[in-house]
């Protein structure tokens, strides 16, 4: 949970904070197709896998804004 707001931290330092036309998907540096991967990799740590549910649930909402 900690982890997932580090990630909406993410998007205060872009501007403006949240465009809803915008694509989030590799415009911040934690949005990245790398990162995700990373967490994708997270899942496969059974300590880190909330985290990771989290982390990616939240790229896949943001992957949405990009779709519509
Ligand atoms: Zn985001």
């Amino acid at each position: 949970m900690l982890a997932t707001m580090l990630v909406d931290l993410d998007h205060l330092l872009a501007s403006p904070a949240y465009d809803p036309a915008r694509c989030s998907i590799g415009f911040h540096p934690l949005h990245q197709w790398p990162a995700i991967v990373v967490y994708s990799l997270l899942l496969r740590i059974r300590p880190l896998r909330l985290v990771a549910i989290g982390l990616l649930t939240h790229m896949l909402l943001d992957g949405l804004d990009c779709l519509i």
